[in-house]
C-alpha cells in the first residue's frame, strides 16, 4: 500500500537523507543559530560545535547570550526606571553614585573616548538627546537646546576608582550609553562564547558585529546597510576574528521640511550631526568600534577619517552625503 504522494522510494531516500544528517551531525559537527529582540533591536547568534559536542550545550549556550544581552539591557537601558543608568541620572548630581566595576569600566572608556575626539563622542549629549523623542517626531526649541547645552560636558562626570563612584558636579547632566553599550554586548557574548571553547562564531545586536574565527575556512560576510535603501546592503565586508559597527542617520529620525532629525547628536550644537551618512568600524575591540563609529559619524569624513587613520588596529567606511563610499588607509589597495 502506498499512501497518496508518497511511495516507499520516497520513503528510503528520505531515511538515507535522514541518517546522512545524523551521521554529518555526529562526524562533521554544527551550525546553530538564534535570533531574538533585545535592546530595542534585532539581536543574532550564530556559532559552530565540534561534532563531540551536543545540542544541549549549544541550547546552553545560546540561553547564556540571551541572558546576558538582557542582563546589559536592564542595567544601562535608560527606558528601565530601575536600571543603574535611570538611577545616575536621578542622582549623581546629588550625591556619588556606586556602580558596577563594569559600568565603571564603560563610563571610563566613554571619558577616553570623548577625550580623543575632542569631545565628539560625550554621553552627556542626553542632557540635550533626551528633548528629541524620534517616534512622535518631536524635537527641542532652539532656545530650550540653547539652555541646555552648557550641560553637555563630560568632564562633568566624575569617576572615584577607588570607590567605584559616579557623580555629576552640575544639576542638570544626563547620560545615555546607547553610542557605546551595544558593542559593550556583543563583546560580553563573544567572550562567554570564547571562554566555553567556540572557535567560530558571530553575536550581532543591531549594527554592531563581533566575530570569533572565520566561518570554517570562509571568511564572514557582513552587511553595511545601504543607507537610503531599507533592506538592501551597500557592501558586504569580508571578515574573521574581528568586531564592526556602524552607525547610521537611517535608524532613527524623522523629517520635518526636508531636514533629517536623527539619533546621533553633535554634542556642540545639540542638533543631529549632518556631515555623513553612515560609518562602519572595524577592529579588535566590539566596545571601542561601537564608540568610535558614532564618534566619527560626528566628527564627519575629513575629522574622522584622520582620526581612525592615526590609531593602529582600526579601519573605517564612511558613505558622505552624496552616497560616496570612503574607505580609511589600510583599507585602500595599493
Ligand atoms: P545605533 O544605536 O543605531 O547602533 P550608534 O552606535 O551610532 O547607533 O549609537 C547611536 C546612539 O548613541 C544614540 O541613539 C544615542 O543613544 C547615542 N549618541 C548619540 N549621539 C552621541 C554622541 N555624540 N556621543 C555619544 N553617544 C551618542
Ligand atoms: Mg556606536
Amino acid at each position: 500500500m502506498t499512501m497518496v504522494g508518497f511511495n516507499i522510494s520516497m520513503y528510503k531516500k528520505l531515511v538515507l537523507t535522514f541518517s546522512l544528517l545524523l551521521v554529518c551531525s555526529t562526524v562533521c559537527g554544527q551550525w546553530y543559530k538564534e535570533s531574538f529582540k533585545v535592546m530595542g533591536t534585532q539581536a543574532h547568534v550564530e556559532f559552530w560545535l565540534a561534532p563531540e559536542q551536543s545540542i544541549q550545550i549549544a541550547r546552553v549556550l545560546i540561553e547564556a547570550v540571551k541572558d546576558e544581552m538582557h542582563r546589559i539591557d536592564k542595567e544601562m537601558s535608560p527606558y528601565k526606571v530601575n536600571s543603574l543608568l535611570s538611577v545616575i541620572n536621578r542622582q549623581a548630581s546629588i550625591s556619588p553614585v556606586k556602580i558596577s566595576p563594569e559600568l565603571f569600566e564603560l563610563l571610563k572608556v566613554s571619558s577616553e573616548v570623548s577625550k580623543l575626539s575632542d569631545g565628539a563622542f560625550d554621553i552627556t549629549f542626553a542632557s540635550v538627546g533626551y528633548k528629541y523623542d524620534y517616534r512622535a517626531s518631536k524635537r527641542p526649541k532652539k532656545e530650550t537646546i540653547a539652555s541646555a547645552l552648557s550641560s553637555i560636558d563630560y568632564s562633568a562626570v566624575i569617576l572615584d576608582e577607588k570607590n567605584l563612584t559616579v557623580s555629576f558636579n552640575q544639576a542638570a547632566i544626563k547620560i545615555d550609553l546607547g553610542g557605546i553599550a551595544k558593542g559593550f554586548a556583543v563583546k560580553q557574548c563573544l567572550n562567554i562564547l570564547a571562554s566555553n571553547g567556540v572557535e567560530h562564531a558571530l553575536v550581532s545586536a543591531g549594527g554592531d558585529t563581533a566575530l570569533i574565527g572565520d566561518r570554517l575556512g570562509r571568511d564572514w560576510l557582513v552587511g553595511i546597510k545601504h543607507p537610503r535603501a531599507e533592506h538592501k546592503t551597500a557592501v558586504q565586508i569580508p571578515l574573521n576574528n574581528e568586531a564592526i559597527s556602524t552607525s547610521g542617520d537611517y535608524e532613527r529620525y524623522f523629517i520635518e521640511d526636508g531636514v533629517r532629525y536623527h539619533h546621533i547628536i553633535n554634542p556642540k550644537t545639540g542638533d543631529s550631526a549632518r556631515k555623513v551618512v553612515s560609518v562602519s568600524i572595524i577592529g579588535k575591540d566590539a566596545t571601542y568600534v561601537d564608540a568610535l563609529s558614532t564618534t566619527v559619524f560626528v566628527m564627519g569624513l575629513s575629522k574622522g577619517m584622520a582620526l581612525i587613520d592615526k590609531l593602529s588596529g582600526y579601519e573605517a567606511i564612511i558613505i558622505d552625503n552624496q552616497q560616496t563610499m570612503h574607505f580609511s588607509k589600510g583599507l585602500q589597495q595599493n
